[in-house]
Parts: structure tokens; C-alpha cells; sequence
């Protein structure tokens, strides 16, 4: 392909892209499916790739999720919540072993992994273990205050079991596909547009003027890392884990930790297989590097640290009950 017609195309893609990214992530009504999204911005970084001249701060390749929501409070995250790197294949898992081993010249590394909840992710922010505010992701630097919402989903500690002076905590906030399946019916039943996925249900409910909403709408929350901390001193990503779970904060079971690829891969073809058994919807799972020494050391990009990486699965597709729409799950 000519500079000229890659540069016409990366346009098509960018606008294209960000007319999807405004419906995801400010309108909670996807129009495409996940995969399909995943194939668009696939295709764009391979085109800036091959022609860097291309390449621009502005692009959605660039940039995490989208801007606030009109009619919320904003929030300044003190650290920017960022996005993921995504793999597709297992060799893109080696490879990304190979980039973390090589910038770290031999030192011996661990990886933690988890799964990857399909959720929304959001930030808690706790001053002497009271909780005083929370956020939405937005576009990594500013957030929407979504604190009384938050206070809703009974499984969000208001005080933690210790009072650490400054702890802000993120997480993933979702929907059972239980409490999906009861909301979307009794949607049907007053003829209201039924959510697309359990995803968009809780990015929905969540993102909410009105607490009172969010409230009856059954959310749930997974807690998976620290985001900012005074007065703690944590040495490593599965200490930290056990911590939010010593504090109250829920804490998903199924992380573990390996030394080998070859174990985090393993692992991953686990999960792909059982993924179903879950009672929410996981996309994929997460590898952390587990030294926080080593995540600073390896430090990030403007959308994605360089020490983690999401192993993301194939879609399937699934026939759901209401009213026979296809969902990408
Ligand atoms: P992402 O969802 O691929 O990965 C980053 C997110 O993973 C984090 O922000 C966090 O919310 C979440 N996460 C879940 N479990 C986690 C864990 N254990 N540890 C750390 N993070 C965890 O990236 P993104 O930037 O949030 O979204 C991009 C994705 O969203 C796309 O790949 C696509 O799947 C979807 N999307 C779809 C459309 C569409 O139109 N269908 C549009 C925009 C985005």
C-alpha cells in the first residue's frame, strides 16, 4: 500500500473508531461487537506501524477510552488509569516474556495472573480507611464522580478494617449474568431497549445522574490492584492483593502466581476452556509482573504499562433468551 492511500484509510479507521468509542464508552450502547472493534484498531496500529508518519498522539492507538459523561462531576486521577496491551495468541504472550525479560536483563521475574472481568473499571479513593470519594476510568487522566453511586454495591467497603491514611484502590465494577438476565426480562416486560451485554449493563447502571437507579440494578465488584498508597509499604502485586483482602475489599479468588510463560500459558488455556462456569463474564485474563520494583523499571506508554499485558479470547458467540439477540460474550 502507498503512503497516500494508507494515510486516507487511517483516517476512515480513526474516525470510524471513535465513533464507536463514543458510543462504548460515553453512551453504554455499543453498535459493533467486541471482536469486530478489536479487528478495526488491530488494523489501524499495524497501518501507523508500517508508515510512522502517520502516526499521531491523537490517534485512538494513542489514547484510553473516552471523555466524561455531560452532567457528572469530574475527577483527576493522582495516578492515570490506564488501558491494557492485548494479546490474541500465544506468541504474542512469549513475546511480550521476551520484551519484560530482555528490559530486565536477566532478574529473575514472576507473573501474577487473573481474570479479566468485563466490566467497568473504577478508582476508590479512602483517607484513614473512610471512603471519601470514587471514579470512573474516563480517558485515564479525569474521571466521573460516581461516588454515591459506588456506595451503592453492598460489596465496596465504606471503612476499611484498618485505618490506612491515604489508599486508593481499582477495581472492576460488573453484572452477574444472573442479575443481567432478571434486569434485561423485566426491561422486555416495560418494553424499554434491553442492554446488549452484561458489560453495558453495568457500565449503564453505573454511570447513573441518579444513585437511586444504580442502586436497583445489582452490581458487584472485583478490587485488583492499588493504585496510589501513603503510610503502606507493599513490595509485590500478590502482596497487595492479600492486603485489599485483609482491609474487606472483594478480591477475586482465581488469581495465581507463575515464574514460567509457560505456566501463565497453561493457565490461560485453562480459563479459556472453563470461562463458562464462571457466574460473570471474564474476556480474557490479565499477566501482571509481579515486583512493583520491576513495573517501575518497566514503566508504560501513554495508553498501556509495559508490565502487564491482557491474553484476550476469541469471541464466541451466544444465543440469548430474550428475545433471540446474537451478543459477542
Ligand atoms: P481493555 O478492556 O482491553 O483492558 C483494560 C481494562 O481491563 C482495564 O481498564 C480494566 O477495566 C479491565 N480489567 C478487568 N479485569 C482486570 C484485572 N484483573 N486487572 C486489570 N485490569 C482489568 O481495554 P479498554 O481500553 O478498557 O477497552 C478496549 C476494549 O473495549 C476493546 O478491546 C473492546 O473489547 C472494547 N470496546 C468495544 C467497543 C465496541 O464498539 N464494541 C468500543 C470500544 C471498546
Amino acid at each position: 500500500m502507498e503512503l497516500k492511500e494508507a494515510g486516507k484509510r487511517v483516517l476512515e479507521l480513526r474516525r470510524e473508531i471513535e465513533e464507536h468509542n463514543y458510543n462504548y464508552y460515553v453512551m453504554d450502547n455499543p453498535v459493533i461487537g467486541d471482536a469486530e472493534y478489536d479487528r478495526l484498531m488491530l488494523e489501524l496500529t499495524a497501518l501507523e506501524q508500517q508508515f510512522p508518519d502517520l502516526l499521531s498522539e491523537h490517534s485512538p492507538t494513542q489514547r484510553v477510552g473516552g471523555k466524561p459523561k455531560e452532567g457528572f462531576t469530574t475527577v483527576t486521577h493522582r495516578v492515570p488509569m490506564l488501558s491494557l496491551a492485548n494479546s490474541f495468541s500465544e506468541q504474542e504472550l512469549k513475546d511480550f516474556d521476551r520484551r519484560v525479560r530482555g528490559a530486565l536483563a536477566g532478574e529473575e521475574v514472576n507473573y501474577v495472573v487473573e481474570l479479566k472481568i468485563d466490566g467497568l473499571a473504577v478508582s476508590l479513593f479512602y483517607e484513614n480507611g473512610l471512603f471519601q470519594r470514587g471514579a470512573t476510568r474516563g480517558d485515564g487522566e479525569t474521571g466521573e464522580d460516581i461516588t454515591e453511586n459506588l456506595k451503592t454495591i453492598r460489596s465496596l467497603s465504606l471503612q476499611l478494617k484498618e485505618a490506612v491514611p491515604v489508599l486508593e484502590v481499582r477495581g472492576e465494577v460488573y453484572m452477574s449474568g444472573e442479575a443481567f438476565r432478571r434486569l434485561n426480562k423485566s426491561r422486555e416486560a416495560e418494553d424499554q431497549p434491553l442492554f446488549a451485554n452484561p458489560r453495558n449493563a453495568a457500565a449503564g447502571s453505573l454511570r447513573q445522574l441518579d444513585p437511586r437507579i444504580t442502586s436497583s440494578r445489582q452490581l458487584s465488584a472485583f478490587i485488583y490492584a492499588v493504585g496510589y498508597y501513603e503510610g503502606v509499604s507493599l513490595s509485590g502485586h500478590e502482596e497487595a492483593l492479600r492486603y485489599l483482602q485483609d482491609l474487606g475489599f472483594p478480591v477475586s479468588r482465581y488469581y495465581r502466581k507463575f515464574a514460567d510463560i509457560e505456566e501463565v500459558l497453561a493457565y490461560c488455556r485453562d480459563w479459556e476452556a472453563r470461562r463458562f462456569e464462571l457466574p460473570f463474564a471474564i474476556d480474557g485474563l490479565v499477566i501482571k509482573v509481579d515486583s512493583l520494583e520491576q513495573q517501575l523499571k518497566l514503566g508504560a506508554t501513554a495508553k498501556s504499562p509495559r508490565w502487564s499485558i491482557a491474553y484476550k479470547f476469541p469471541p464466541e458467540q451466544a444465543v440469548t433468551k430474550v428475545k433471540d439477540i446474537i451478543i459477542n460474550v
